[in-house]
């Protein structure tokens, strides 16, 4: 039996790496004699034509380097100022350039070549992600037979949105050398299909199917997971490490934690909060909100903004709000370590988790998997992350409506324990039953 390599932009370094693609990867590969292959981070002039080894682990894992030319025109350029906000909607921050696409086409080029000399005929290869979405078509150039799966972690575009791309078309073609492609939510699967269709030019069949010639590929969700009982576990743990000050009986605390990116909703959750303490002076110095956001892709133009969007919102709301003894929002701009996350999302009444659009967002599993069954906390999540499809038992919102999440932070403050119980209970009951190895085990028995 063949092995299973799978690829991905970045591949997690050190010798116990750890995070969430690990988790939902390592576990395939580990059982199944695998490889792991992807960028090491390091940046070099003259990069090798092959791959060299990653040390310890529990399994394979092999890097190469890229250059200063491909980091800014494959990854800053094409994946992170094309692709991420056109498969995010954001069309309006697509910044076309002829030299990112050739890079980007040239990287996939570089590594297809690399991994042809690695492979044998019975491996099976599992692509990860928006930075790889030509490998397949260049493997197939190349002769290679192997079955080949695709995943995409971000949303799928519409149609509309694809036609704002000049090579949509080609995208298209390049997904059809992929025997199966995974999309995190059915309405990326239903985007995928249509444009493969009307873009693509591809037929429909029955089961998912489409034609392309000369290939058929299946287009399926497979909702990516998390250890639901594993982080149970560590939320526990850690919650009981958190240093004293931070549960207040007198003081409700709300949590936001995503990376400072502009599809998370950050400034729209601000103004929601600034509208729900205009409204309601009876819970001034009895909520705060603590927001997490890591700054990410600092190389990349369209980020220029959030960072001081966000920290004018919350001085705004701040100045306006606070006294001697409470500020309505803490902002913290670093990232903080997972377990420490796990702890704080037990400690928080409220889970604020409203991205403008997303394809999975695992922090709202992590929230609800963190709770204490005994007296857990609500979540409120967008209608606009894929996780919304599986947790109907959370307090949707539309991100764009202030108003709207204003009334719903109230509605969740007030909640009475027993809904809070029966909402929590029906949403963990899905975590634990579809959980990350549910996903790795349902996408490779689908690839086959
Ligand atoms: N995370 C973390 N430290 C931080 C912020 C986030 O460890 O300071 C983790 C978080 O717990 C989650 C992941 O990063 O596991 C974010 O995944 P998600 O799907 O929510 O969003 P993404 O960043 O992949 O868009």
């Amino acid at each position: 039996m063949g092995r299973l390599i799978c690829l991905s932009n970045r591949i997690p370094m050190g010798p116990n790496p750890s995070g969430g693609l690990v988790v939902a990867v390592g576990d395939a590969l580990t059982s199944r004699d695998g490889l792991w292959i992807g960028t090491s981070g390091e940046i070099n002039d003259t990069p090798e034509d092959q791959f060299r080894p990653v040390e310890g682990g529990a399994f394979q894992r092999l890097c190469f380097d890229l250059t200063p030319e491909e980091q800014a025109n494959y990854y800053d350029g094409y994946a992170n100022s094309v692709l991420w906000p056109l498969f995010h909607g954001r069309t309006d921050l697509m910044d076309i350039r002829a030299e990112f696409l050739s890079t980007y086409k040239a990287v996939n080029r570089r590594l297809a070549r690399m991994l042809a000399d690695v492979i044998t005929p019975e491996d099976r290869i599992w692509v990860h992600d928006f930075h790889l979405l030509p490998l397949a078509y260049d493997l197939r150039q190349m002769g290679i037979q192997n079955r080949i799966g695709f995943f995409l972690h971000t949303p799928f575009p519409t149609p509309l949105a694809m036609q704002a791309l000049p090579n949509g078309s080609e995208i298209c073609q390049w997904l059809a050398h992929y025997d199966l492609i995974g999309l995190q939510a059915e309405r990326d699967a239903r985007n995928c299909i249509t444009a493969m269709v009307e873009i693509g030019g591809a037929s429909e069949l029955a089961g998912g199917f489409i034609h392309l010639a000369p290939r058929q590929s299946r287009i399926a969700a497979f909702p990516i997971a998390i250890d639901a009982g594993e982080f149970s576990d560590l939320a526990a743990r850690e919650f009981d490490k958190l240093p004293s000050g931070i549960v207040k009986p007198e003081r409700r605390l709300m949590i936001g934690v995503d990376r400072l990116d502009y599809t998370k909703g950050v400034p729209q959750r601000f103004r929601a909060f600034g509208e729900f303490l205009a409204r309601h002076e009876e819970w001034h110095r009895h909520v705060s909100l603590l927001q997490i956001s890591p700054p990410t892709r600092e190389g990349v133009e369209a980020y220029d903004d959030i960072r001081e969007e966000t920290e004018h919102l919350s001085g705004q709301i701040n100045g306006r709000y606070a006294d001697i003894s409470w500020a309505p929002i803490r902002f913290i701009n670093r990232p903080i370590p997972r377990e420490t996350l796990a702890g704080l999302y037990r400690a928080a009444d409220v889970g604020l988790v409203t991205p403008l659009m997303d394809g999975m967002n695992l922090v709202a599993k992590e929230f609800i998997a963190a709770q204490n069954p005994e007296d857990p906390g609500v979540l409120m999540l967008s209608q606009f992350a894929g996780a919304a499809e599986q947790m109907p038992e959370a307090l949707i919102v539309n991100p764009h409506d202030h108003e709207q999440m204003a009334t719903t932070m109230l509605t969740a403050l007030a909640m009475p324990r027993g809904e809070r119980r029966e909402r929590y209970s029906a949403l963990m009951t899905t975590l634990r039953k579809k959980d990350v190895h549910w996903w790795s085990r349902g996408y490779l028995t689908a690839l086959g």
